[in-house]
């Protein structure tokens, strides 16, 4: 296919990790490529379709157990182009989402490597869908933000909590399970409500997907005990308040927390 030449390179959204989340022209690159460069988040499934002489090289960043830097990773992305590569970066959820896209598309851009972005399911996209619940609210949340709540080791959370809390929002908090107590904190002391519904999901779409509701005071007892190693999304705002079915799933978690008698 022309878009995909050699010596060229894509930023592939692998979404949140069930394969058919894949966009087709996703599923597309990744058959294409020659060598494949992807993180932690990437689902086992999703690189079973790349070809079988392709080459997979994980330059997976954990929280805490970095294995490779971002350099490296620019760096290891450019000289495979160069050497002649069908390159695919292929990144959980959206690349252009909290994903360092921007590194990588201008050490792409400084090495004259065309190089081209295929969007795909972010977390919080995937994490409403399996709540059944829909982010946005007519007349109650007429607004999402997106925020990271990433710290670097060592470093004090600095977001903007007066802006963050308003009531007629739905924050999805990207990185925010080792922040959540000061998340639960900082919103209230801003002036959010206490019972503010709270949705946490952990692998979404994945099958250990865990998922909980709560509200935001007690956020941090719900972060601590219901999510396991993997990573998660707290959803947060009025809109997560909406009437659902409970599955059983939902009910032995509720109880679990002391939320349903
Ligand atoms: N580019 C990604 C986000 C990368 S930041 C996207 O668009 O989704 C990594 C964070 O994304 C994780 O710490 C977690 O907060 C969230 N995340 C990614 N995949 C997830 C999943 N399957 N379930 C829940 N949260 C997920």
């Amino acid at each position: 296919m022309s878009d995909f030449p050699n010596g060229t390179v894509w930023l592939v959204g692998a979404g949140p990790g069930d394969p058919e989340l894949l966009t087709r022209k996703a599923e597309r690159l990744i058959g294409m490529a020659s060598v494949v460069f992807h993180d932690a988040l990437v689902g086992p499934e999703v690189l079973d379709l790349a070809a079988p002489d392709a080459r997979l090289v994980y330059v997976g960043k954990r929280s805490g157990r970095h294995s490779k830097d971002q350099g490296t990773i620019d760096k290891l992305i450019v000289e495979a182009a160069l050497a002649g590569e069908r390159v695919v970066r292929l990144k959980g959820g959206d690349p252009a989402i909290f994903g360092r896209a921007t590194e990588e598309l201008e050490a792409c851009h400084a090495a004259g490597v065309p190089v081209r972005i295929c969007p795909g399911v972010t977390a919080a996209s995937a994490a409403a869908a399996s709540f059944g619940q829909s982010l946005t609210l007519r007349g109650l949340a007429r607004k999402l933000t997106f925020v990271t709540a990433h710290a670097r080791a060592g470093e004090e959370l600095t977001l903007d909590w007066a802006t963050l809390a308003d009531p007629e929002a739905t924050l999805a908090i990207y990185m925010g399970k080792a922040a959540a107590g000061a998340v639960s904190r900082n919103l209230i002391a801003a002036g959010l409500a206490p019972d503010t519904p709270v949705a946490l999901v952990e692998s979404a779409s994945l099958p250990c997907e865990r998922r909980f509701h709560s509200r935001l005071d007690l956020l941090p007892l719900a972060a601590q005990t219901a999510l396991g190693d993997g990573p998660a999304l707290l959803l947060i705002g009025k809109a997560m308040g909406t009437a659902r079915p409970t599955t059983p799933h939902d009910a032995s978690a509720l109880a679990e927390l002391g939320q349903i008698g």
